[in-house]
């Protein structure tokens, strides 16, 4: 959130000092839009990344439109005709490009995609070209009330494109919630600026390159640290937040019981969502606690300044909380919604029970390491096995608690 706004708000002190910023400034902003937009390209191909990827062609398509056919040199009939098809199309192929699910670049959906993408210009063209004076017209048609501003600007058309963009672009975000949606909604905003202030349409475009590019490093980055199932902070994540713990912390190392059974009695899938009903439970626990997906069924809490006695609670009642949740099956025949009348003939429903076991320890002194404390946990958990699952266990002299 912050590096986007930053970025777009150096690139407007740019784009308005244009004239007056020193020369070895000047010459880096005359190579930055060339340099960002082939780097981006490489990194989303390498990524596998295809909605970057086309975003970023769209983008860079629309500075050449602009750049070449959008100046009062091509005349200035084509040139606002260029503008408005530009700024009408481009917020479009962003928010399509945000919206849909990632499907790759050098693959069937990828080669479609970028045929949508390709047949644009070549339409457009066509449009201006064959003379269809209701389509010109049309695009460049103002109908908002409002005076128009003195150099022309932006069609209406356009302004309801990017309204439209923005709101799908803003949902694609609050349902995903990875950087890179939030670079699309940027994105959206670094073009519409690019359109509106066309003298400086390069400069925002590249930014609206670089967001995305961005976006697509930090969500790829992110993914590392993020187990893909549960959601919950991985391994990775987990040994580097304990290697960083300082002063008093208690850890606690959670197993389901028996999940093998679960596995073999109903299948992965299923053994797949009692690990997700788990997981939220898991990331549910007050008292300052995060959650960690640290093995296949095995989880990690680690509760930051508390030690064993202050976390016994928390942790008997996510056990408690598990075992009586009971986990009910959705079976092939059940609907995926509530039929409105109760039907005769219902499906038997299956419900599943899990318990879970828990080993909790603190970091005793300050000189103990917090590996120590994991290893201690990891005995604590041990012994709840042996005392005969479904049960919270704290360090080996306290014996069960
Ligand atoms: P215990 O009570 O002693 O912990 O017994 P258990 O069966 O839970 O332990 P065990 O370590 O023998 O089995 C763990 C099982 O977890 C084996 C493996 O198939 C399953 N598992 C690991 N990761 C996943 C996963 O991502 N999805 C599913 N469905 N199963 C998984
Ligand atoms: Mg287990
Ligand atoms: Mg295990």
């Amino acid at each position: 959130m912050v590096v986007p706004a930053c970025l777009l708000a150096l690139t407007a002190l740019a784009a308005h000092a244009a004239g007056r910023i020193p020369e070895e400034l000047g010459a880096f902003l005359r190579v930055y839009p060339g340099i960002v937009a082939p780097a981006g390209v490489l990194l989303g191909l390498w990524f596998r990344r295809g909605r970057v990827v086309l975003a970023l062609l769209a983008l860079a398509a629309a500075d050449r439109l602009l750049a070449r056919f959008g100046t009062a040199a091509a005349g200035v009939e084509v040139g606002r005709y260029t503008l408005n098809a530009v700024a009408f199309l481009l917020p479009l192929d962003l928010a399509w490009f945000a919206l849909v699910r990632e499907r790759g670049t050098l693959t069937p959906s990828g080669f479609v995609r970028l045929g949508v993408l390709a047949m644009q210009p070549v339409l457009a063209a066509f449009v201006w070209l064959s003379y269809q004076p209701g389509l010109v017209a049309l695009l460049e048609s103002r109908f908002l009330p409002g005076r128009p501003s003195p150099d022309g600007g932006v069609a209406h058309p356009a302004l309801i494109a990017y309204t439209v963009a923005l709101a799908a672009g803003a949902l694609a975000w609050a349902l995903r919630r990875t950087t890179l949606d939030a670079g699309f909604v940027w994105a959206l905003v670094a073009s519409f600026l690019g359109v509106v202030a066309t003298r400086s349409a390069t400069l925002y475009l590249a930014t609206a390159s670089l967001i995305l590019v961005v976006g697509l490093l930090e969500t790829t980055l992110a993914m590392a640290f993020r187990d893909g199932l549960t959601s919950l902070p991985s391994r990775r994540a987990f040994d580097e937040a304990v290697g960083k713990l300082a002063g008093r912390f208690a850890i606690a190392m959670v197993d389901i019981d028996h999940f093998k059974a679960v596995n073999d009695e109903y299948g992965h899938d299923v053994g797949d969502q009692v690990l997700r009903m788990v997981a939220a439970r898991l990331a549910a626990v007050r008292g300052g606690a995060r959650a960690y997906r640290i093995g296949g069924e095995e989880f990690a809490l680690v509760f930051a300044k508390r030690g064993t006695r202050d976390v016994l609670g928390e942790l008997e009642s996510l056990r408690a909380a598990v075992a009586g949740s009971g986990f009910v099956l959705r079976s092939p025949e059940r609907p995926a919604r509530k039929p409105k009348r109760a039907t005769a003939k219902r499906a038997p429903e299956t419900k599943i029970t899990v318990t879970i076991s828990i080993g909790v320890a603190e970091r005793a002194g300050r000189l103990t390491a917090p590996e120590d404390a994991v290893k201690a946990a990891d005995d604590a958990l041990y012994r709840a096995k042996r005392g005969g699952r479904n049960r919270v266990c704290g360090p080996a002299r306290t014996g069960r608690t």
